[in-house]
């Protein structure tokens, strides 16, 4: 791990960091000094994270955690508090995508997406708040969209349930302001990681020619924004929205 301290002594729980832009974050996080909880689904994946960052000196857990179930959350909470004995930090990045536009899309798709995209940020924040507040200086960073600020076609639902978290961002930030926790949200354009493999390959290509920066997106380049949002540097910020996406949103 790097000699950085960044996020020194603070405490990140981190949904859905066994892939991607989570496992990004994790092991940045960790390389600045915080301790992880890594919360995911996958355990095996979790576990190379945990690897990962253990071997290289940094300190994280492995919690398994379906971001959809209430009671999985607390117990989360309570397991990470066992470990750490506090809360400063919430990523709350676990996310799906399915393509289908209004005809394509089922109601069953449209009620996964939501429930796991919208529903599992809502009940990150209820989980961890209280525990968050008691810090005085926290921060929760929810991992959007480009796609929950401008419209797509073929993504109706995925659309719908980023721009939920764009709003439920703003809603809870002004809610928290004077409270000692910041909470802003991130919005990704395409990033390389497993989830854009369900993209068609028409999205895939009309998205990658309109990338002003010509290229895709690196996890890491999501989880230095994060960094930045999380750490100290950022404590005038909260109910703010960064787009990480090579200029895709300015046009
Ligand atoms: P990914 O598929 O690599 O990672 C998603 C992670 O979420 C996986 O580890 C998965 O196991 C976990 N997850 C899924 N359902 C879960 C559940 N019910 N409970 C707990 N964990 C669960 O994809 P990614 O690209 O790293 O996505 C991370 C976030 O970034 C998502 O919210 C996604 O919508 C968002 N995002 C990604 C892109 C992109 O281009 N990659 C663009 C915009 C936004």
């Amino acid at each position: 791990m790097g000699t950085n301290s960044r996020l020194k002594d603070k405490v990140a729980l981190i949904s859905g960091a066994a892939s991607g832009i989570g496992a990004a974050h994790a092991k940045v996080f960790a390389s600045e000094g915080a301790k992880v909880v890594i919360a995911d689904i996958q355990e095996d994946k979790g576990s190379e994270v945990l690897n990962t960052i253990t071997e290289s000196g940094g300190e994280a857990i492995f919690i398994n955690l379906d971001v959809t179930d209430k009671n999985a959350w607390n117990s989360c909470v309570m397991e990470a508090l066992k470990a750490y004995g506090k809360l400063d930090i919430l990523i709350n990045n676990a996310g799906i995508f399915h393509p289908g536009g209004l005809e394509e899309e089922t109601e069953e798709g449209w009620q996964k997406i939501m429930d796991i995209n919208l529903k599992g940020v809502f009940l990150g924040m209820k989980a961890c708040i209280k525990e968050l507040k008691k810090t005085g200086n926290a921060s929760i960073v929810n991992i959007s969209s480009l796609y929950g600020i401008k419209g797509a076609p073929g993504s109706i639902s995925y659309n719908v349930s980023k721009a939920g978290v764009h709003l439920a961002t703003k809603a809870a930030a002004l809610e928290y302001a004077r409270l000692g926790v910041r909470i802003n949200s991130i919005h990704p354009g395409q990033i390389i990681t497993p989830i854009i493999a369900n993209l068609t390959p028409e999205q895939d290509s009309a998205i990658k020619e309109s990338i002003p920066m010509g290229r895709s997106g690196q996890p890491e380049e999501v989880a230095y924004t994060s960094l930045f949002l999380c750490s100290d540097e950022a404590s005038y910020i909260t109910g703010a929205q960064i787009l990480v996406d090579g200029g895709w949103g300015a046009g």
